[in-house]
């Protein structure tokens, strides 16, 4: 964990009220795939201490030479103050943090739960295992109100077409707003499709990320199925 000045390369919209920030990987910044950083913006107008430092999964793989994060838009003084960072600002950062790292047995399946902006540190795991030489199953239950909102799915889609040992199981829960088109599962993530999905692989991990009370659900359900704490890894988004 080190402390590190630098640039906002510039940022983009990947969704529906969802924004990517790109910045500089300053010298000497190493992590792992599904850790995150601080990003500290400077005291401005509005921003006092406490709100001008927030926790984000980077999405970027190791590999990259960028640090990306994404989230959704809300209107807190934070936020206001990322959207309007002219590109070319300095921007601190903390880190890295978290433990949500994928298990060194390749012989145990993964499968990855991701709410919403909880699909961050997963991208980041499943680009770095697109590289990974060693064969591991991985399993990614990705759900989402409707498929505007959904970040990253076109690039997931490519992944699993690209990776046989990966599947996409990406789920919609309010349809009846959406106005694209959807081919794919409809209805949250429950009991029966984790028991359905978990059947086919062999001791699976299981790894949660997303709002506090979405992980808190989904690991009740793995409890309640007999999963065990030792199998199980999460991240709380906290502040959704
Ligand atoms: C490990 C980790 C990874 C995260 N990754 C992402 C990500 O990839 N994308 C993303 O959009 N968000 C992520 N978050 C959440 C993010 O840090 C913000 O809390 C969230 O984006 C809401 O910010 P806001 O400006 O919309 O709301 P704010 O109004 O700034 O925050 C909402 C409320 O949450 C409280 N709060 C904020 N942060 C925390 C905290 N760490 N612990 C307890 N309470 C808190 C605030 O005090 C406030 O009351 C992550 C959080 C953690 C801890």
């Amino acid at each position: 964990m080190g402390t590190y000045q630098t640039t906002l390369l510039g940022r983009e919209k990947i969704a529906a009220w969802t924004m990517a920030f790109h910045l500089a990987k300053p010298a000497g910044f190493t992590f792992k795939a599904g850790q995150a950083i601080d990003v500290v913006l400077s005291d401005q107008a509005g921003m006092d201490e406490g709100n001008a430092r927030h926790t984000f999964s980077i999405v970027t793989a190791p590999f990259e030479d960028k640090l990306t994060i994404a989230t959704r838009m809300r209107d807190t003084p934070f936020k206001r103050h990322l959207k309007d960072l002219p590109d070319g600002s300095p921007i601190g950062i903390d880190g890295p943090s978290g433990s949500l790292l994928l298990h060194n047995r390749h012989d145990r399946a993964a499968i990855m739960i991701a709410g919403g902006i909880g699909i961050t540190p997963f991208v980041s795991i499943l680009r770095q295992a697109a590289t990974d030489p060693l064969p591991r199953r991985l399993v990614l239950l990705y759900s989402n109100h409707r498929p505007e909102d959904t970040a990253f799915l076109a690039e997931l889609q490519a992944l699993e077409r690209s990776n046989e040992n990966f599947r996409l199981l990406a789920t919609m829960t309010r349809m009846s707003d959406s106005s694209e088109p959807w081919a794919g599962a409809t209805g949250a993530i429950d009991a029966k499709l984790l028991g359905e999905v978990s059947a086919e692989l062999a001791a699976p991990i299981y790894y949660l990320a997303g709002p506090p009370a979405m992980v808190a659900a989904m690991r009740q359900t793995l409890n309640d199925a007999g999963v065990d704490d030792d199998d199980l890894r999460s991240e709380e988004f906290y502040g959704y």
